[in-house]
């Protein structure tokens, strides 16, 4: 009997935003409702997971960070190993696959079996815990950029561009920053940051227990006492009713001296 080789069905990487149905994309949607296998990671939200077709084999690949984790070679092997399959393979991912997501790793080891794969974005955490606060991640007048930035990375707490982020109106949505708290304050600091500059701790962003901790510079570490769930840090904005009341204060004379 002659067997036809099936070409390989892509496997699709998907961003299912921070946690809420109402922020996945109808691509994702689409995509997830397809899907014959998913492997997950910790970050994905159980309304998003609901959305999986009765049937379809669920691998949750929980990766945690500094804690137990499945080491990223074995995700990469599952991820191979069901794609060869044939079956139609989602990988699932919190927020945005492509920030902080070791997307690369896994698109890599698909190339290397000659495996086709696609990527349908996410709305990131940083994007969301935005919106939850009213703010805007740029603003015409206070910053040109925004940086998007990891607490720690694989040699531990991760070295940054200081001085940048130390002038006055930088705006960074930290990532995995809630252990290295007291070392960016203290890194900042050093650079010139100003103690009063606001931060604002969003805890799991558009779940049900969303909180919203508007704190400054000098108080982070003990800001993020009890933070026990997913935290992105946006350095540099307080919430927007906060930021109402920091604005009728006199000006620092301090503020002055930089600008
Ligand atoms: N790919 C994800 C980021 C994964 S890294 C994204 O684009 O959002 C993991 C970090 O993301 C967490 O430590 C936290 O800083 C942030 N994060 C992810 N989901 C979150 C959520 N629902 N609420 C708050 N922070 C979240």
């Amino acid at each position: 009997m002659r067997q036809i080789a099936l070409p390989p069905q892509p496997v699709r990487f998907i961003g299912a935003g921070p946690g809420a149905l109402c922020h996945l994309t109808l691509g994702a949607a689409d995509a997830l409702r397809q899907a014959e296998v998913v492997i997950h990671d910790r970050l994905v939200g159980p309304e998003i997971l609901a959305l999986i077709p009765q049937g379809t084999e669920v691998i949750d690949m929980g990766k945690e960070g500094f804690g137990p984790s499945a080491p990223q070679a074995a995700i990469n092997a599952t991820l191979v190993a069901k794609a060869l399959t044939g079956r139609r393979v989602v990988r699932l991912k919190g927020g945005d696959c492509g920030i902080f997501g070791r997307l690369d790793e896994e698109m890599e080891a698909l190339e290397a079996h000659h495996l086709p794969f696609e990527i349908i974005p996410g709305l990131t955490a940083a994007a969301v815990a935005a919106a939850a606060i009213g703010q805007s991640l740029t603003r015409r007048g206070r910053n040109r950029s925004l940086r998007i930035l990891t607490g720690h990375d694989m040699a531990g707490f991760a070295d940054q561009d200081w001085r940048g982020l130390s002038a006055p109106g930088a705006v960074a949505a930290i990532y995995m920053g809630k252990k290295s708290a007291r070392f960016l304050q203290g890194r900042l600091m050093m650079h010139g940051a100003l103690p009063g500059t606001p931060v604002t701790v969003v805890e799991n962003v558009s779940r049900p227990d969303e909180r919203i901790i508007g704190t400054v510079l000098a108080a982070l570490p003990g800001a993020l006492d009890g933070v026990d769930g997913p935290a992105v840090l946006l350095y540099g904005l307080a919430p927007r009713h906060a930021a109402a009341s920091l604005e009728q204060l006199p000006p620092d004379p301090q503020q002055e001296a930089h600008a």
